[in-house]
């Protein structure tokens, strides 16, 4: 029986990898997520039964199994009950727990080595202190995040504030060090580090703009990874390292992938200068714009040969996904050819539209990125802009003073004719004037983006 939970092991994290492969494509997403669940569980099932220590299984099984039946069926709640637009709180909740629990693991194991006055090994002794830094951090500064995301707290920021944090973390790291070389020892000593790390993680999450959240949530998962990944190398356990691995490395790819995206670094992210109340600089452009009802912009589409959606937050907002899919069934009824632009941070987290399209069951062959839409706009009749703002915005070509210039965007503006769905004529997430509105052949259809897209709807099909 010995060789056999090391299979599992190993039967495990190929499914971590195939999973993560498979979360590439919202395709087989779903079922990516499925075959990694399913390796997690064989790992954690194989554990309790075949895992032994010094020749003991293990023991306090009702334990583990109550607390897996609490966390299980408060996760599965959590999961069934939340909004599309409240995705990333949930996730950074689930992130933060991650964190606590990592953090656990090594006080847990402190805690016993210094009570059986066995010598911990230097490596081990860095596992320990590393993965509670981390692990606290990552706890107390994905809660502040959850919170802000839940707007349930603002923005804070004081005079000297990147001093004091930048003092906190030099403090917490010496403590660590500290600690691993045996200067210092025993509970307290450990217990203030803990806290330390904790205090650390809330202020660090505290001045950054609620909107930027899901870079710093995906930044707080790969701190997670990494803690977890520190709690398999102090178990001595293989699938804990590598899921802890595969977390940590996703979690800073993704963190990276978002900062290019919007053409920013993650220090002017973690700084929190962008996407704040404040907004951002750059030219106001103000201007005369154009208006058009349902029924006008109804006539355009519907006598179009392609029509190409781009949707943005605002669709997340009015859920209005089904409705849009319906206005793209009834212009391919009357013969237009609509394609969805894809932008790869449209929305608020990474994959939101492609998420909610996926859900009102748009094909996924007909959500194009950026990348490769881009060059069709010259060549299309009507774009239809969905409750999106920053990422159709000229400025980010044209204005070197736009806080978004250099962010790569989609070229709307080369269409024949440009529909603008939004409720007033209010900035996005960067905070700035979008001179797309007021360009000639733009033109604004004001209302929330479900009743708008309704009453296009509605239009089309009486043409
Ligand atoms: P924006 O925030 O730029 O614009 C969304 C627009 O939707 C607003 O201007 C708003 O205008 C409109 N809107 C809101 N609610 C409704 C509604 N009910 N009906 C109709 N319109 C509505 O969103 P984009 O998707 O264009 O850009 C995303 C931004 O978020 C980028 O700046 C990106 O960098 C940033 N970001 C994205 C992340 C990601 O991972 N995707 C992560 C972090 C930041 P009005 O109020 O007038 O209706």
């Amino acid at each position: 029986m010995d060789g056999i939970l090391p299979l599992l092991y190993l039967l495990a994290s190929v499914t971590f990898v195939l999973g993560i492969k498979l979360l590439g494509s919202p395709k087989s997403a779903r079922l990516g997520n499925l075959i990694a669940a399913a390796g997690m569980s064989v790992a954690i099932i194989g554990t309790m039964f075949l895992y032994k220590h010094n020749g003991k299984p293990l023991h306090n099984l009702e334990w583990i199994i109550a607390a897996l039946i609490v966390g299980g069926v408060a996760g599965w709640i959590m999961a069934m009950r939340v909004k599309m637009t409240s995705m990333p709180q949930m996730v950074s909740f689930f992130n933060g727990m991650g964190g606590g629990c990592a953090a656990l693991i090594s006080i847990l194991e402190y805690t016993s080595a210094t009570q059986s006055a066995m010598p911990v090994s230097i490596g081990h002794a860095l596992a320990m202190m590393a993965g509670l830094i981390i692990g606290g951090v990552s706890l107390s500064g994905s809660i502040i995040a959850y919170l802000k995301l839940e707007d349930r707290l603002s923005d804070i920021r004081f005079g000297g504030q990147q001093f004091v944090n930048n003092g906190l973390l030099v403090l917490t790291v010496m403590v660590g060090v500290l600690l691993v070389t045996g200067s210092l020892s025993g509970l307290p000593m450990l217990y203030l580090l803990a806290a330390l790390a904790v205090l650390f993680g809330v202020l660090f999450v505290l001045p950054i703009g609620g909107a930027d959240m899901p870079v710093v949530i995906s930044l707080l998962n790969s701190f997670t990874g990494v803690a977890a990944a520190c709690g398999g190398f102090l178990y001595d356990n293989m699938v804990m390292l590598i899921g802890g691995i595969l977390v940590g490395s996703a979690g800073t790819i993704l963190t990276v992938v978002m900062c290019n995206s919007m053409n920013r670094s993650l220090l002017n992210v973690l700084i929190g200068n962008f996407g704040s109340s404040a907004g951002g600089g750059g030219s106001s452009t103000g201007g005369s714009y154009r208006e058009v009802t349902a029924a006008d912009a109804a006539v355009m589409m519907a006598y179009a040969n392609r029509v190409v959606i781009v949707p943005g937050y605002g669709l997340a907002v009015a859920q209005a996904q089904h409705v849009c899919h319906q206005l793209e069934h009834e212009l391919e009824t009357k013969g237009v050819s609509v394609l969805y632009a894809i932008h790869p941070v449209a929305g608020r987290m990474p994959g939101h539209m492609n998420v909610l399209l996926a859900e009102a069951d748009v094909a996924y062959d007909k959500l194009i990125e950026m990348e490769e839409i881009n060059a069709d706009f010259p060549t299309t009749d009507v774009v239809l802009v969905v409750g999106a703002n920053d990422v159709v915005n000229p400025a980010a070509k044209t204005d070197p003073t736009s806080p978004i210039y250099g962010m790569p965007i989609l070229d709307a503006e080369l269409a024949r004719q440009v529909v603008i769905m939004k409720r007033s004529m209010k900035a996005g997430y960067a905070g700035i004037d979008n001179e797309l509105f007021y360009r000639p052949n733009a033109a604004m259809l004001f209302g929330d983006a479900k009743a708008s897209l309704s009453s296009l709807v509605n239009e089309v099909k009486s043409l």
